[in-house]
């Protein structure tokens, strides 16, 4: 075991854990009370589930993703994290899907309202990258620190245990260095891990955030990480800053978008968009929901859900009289406007991580960056914009 004493917090310590060691990472995570959702294969793709010990993990397989394009490759190496951005976020795990807020039941001439009772599992989530953990500060500022803080998210991430994972290479949809999101992770974490596979040698080089992280560290056999240890780590990070899939430049885009809501560009899209909403089902960001009241057939019961919805949807938008977005090309501008520069007027950062999802599972391939790019070109080539510009 550990040569550091279990008082001594300095989280500075930057730790190795061999490979033939990682799965005391889940017994002490187990011991202590924790339910390890992390990464596995599932029919196809890498989701995340629950993860009893390292085989459970997609072990030598790597992701190769495009626009509308995702497919798995089995790796000479047996890299436990050798992927990049899986299909789901964190999301569903702290903003569920689907969700019943409360009964309520008939009481002769009244009814009791019931609510519903927080979910008591407490989470480890493994394997949570830089973008991802962007994403999660997000929802926080949406769910917990607004004026209408919401108490089943606030619950369920009071006690999180987050051991993330840097990327040691991008995927071809991946672009959080535009976001500044990644690929380093920087904060938010308990442990923050960086895999090394050499020739001869597979291990982690680690340290604690917190001291939570560096509590469940101190049960794991470690020895201190060496110059060489650190520096290799150190290496694939920025390796991986050098292999972005897309890139944005975001400087303006706030006022390039709200220039240019009457954009041809946005037409040219709405003949592509399916409104599918699968963009916004994948996006780790995307928060919208609907609520649904249901009733049993005598009226004695009935129930209040709440599910995930979308602004692509019709409903969504439909208030007395009709839906106040009907076109397709005013639910995607509505979309992408939002997450690049509305949401800066709302919760002070982008409503994008640069994860790339959005661009990996749309069946027809709407690359958001390509978009974002056409419509900032096509504004400095519009000589009737540079005027505009000019007589602001
Ligand atoms: S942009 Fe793509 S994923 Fe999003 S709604 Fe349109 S077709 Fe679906
Ligand atoms: S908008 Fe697309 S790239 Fe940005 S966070 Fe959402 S899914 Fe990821």
């Amino acid at each position: 075991m550990s040569d550091l004493k279990k008082t001594d917090q300095d989280f500075t310590k930057v730790v190795v854990i061999e490979r033939n060691n990682f799965d005391f990472l889940f017994d002490v995570l187990t011991k202590r009370g924790y339910h390890v959702i992390g990464p596995t294969l599932n029919e196809g793709a890498i989701i995340y589930d629950t993860i009893r010990n390292s085989n459970d993990l997609p072990l030598g397989w790597i992701d190769e993703q495009n626009s509308g394009k995702y497919r798995l490759l089995k790796q000479g190496n047996q890299a436990l994290f050798g992927f990049n951005s899986t299909p789901q976020s964190w999301k569903p795990f702290l903003h569920k899907p689907r969700a019943r807020l409360w009964q309520s039941k008939r009481d002769g001439n009244k009814f009791t309202i019931i609510p519903e009772a927080p979910e008591n599992r407490k989470f480890a989530f493994l394997c949570v990258r830089s973008c991802d953990l962007y994403a999660i500060s997000i929802l926080d500022k949406v769910f917990i620190d607004s004026p209408f803080s919401d108490s089943q998210y606030r619950f369920q991430r009071s006690d999180i245990f987050i051991a993330a994972v840097n990327c040691t290479h991008a995927g071809g949809t991946c672009f959080c260095l535009s976001m500044n999101t990644g690929p380093e992770v920087t904060e938010g974490y308990d442990i923050v891990m960086t895999e090394v596979v050499e020739n001869d040698r597979h291990y982690f080089v680690v340290s604690a955030g917190t001291p939570k992280g560096w509590e469940i560290l101190h049960d794991i056999p470690y020895t201190e990480a060496n110059t060489h240890d650190i520096e290799t780590a150190a290496r694939l990070v920025d390796k991986t800053k050098t292999e972005m899939g897309r890139a944005i430049d975001t400087t303006g885009i706030k006022q390039m978008l709200y220039n240019n809501s009457e954009s041809p560009r946005w037409q040219e899209i709405a003949r592509r968009c399916l409104t599918c909403a699968n963009c916004t089902m994948v996006c780790p960001t995307c928060f919208c929901s609907t609520i649904e009241d249901v009733t049993d057939l005598t009226g004695d019961e009935a129930e209040r859900w709440r599910k995930w919805d979308s602004c692509f949807t019709m409903d969504f938008s439909y208030i007395h009289g009709g839906s106040i977005r009907p076109s397709v090309f005013s639910r995607y501008r509505q979309w992408l406007t939002h997450k690049f520069a509305a949401w800066q007027d709302q919760f002070g950062t982008f409503g994008c991580v640069g994860c790339g999802r959005c661009i990996t599972w749309c069946p027809v391939g709407i690359d958001v960056t390509e978009e974002i790019n056409s419509i900032k070109n096509s504004e400095q080539n519009n000589p009737s914009n540079i005027l505009i510009k000019e007589n602001r």
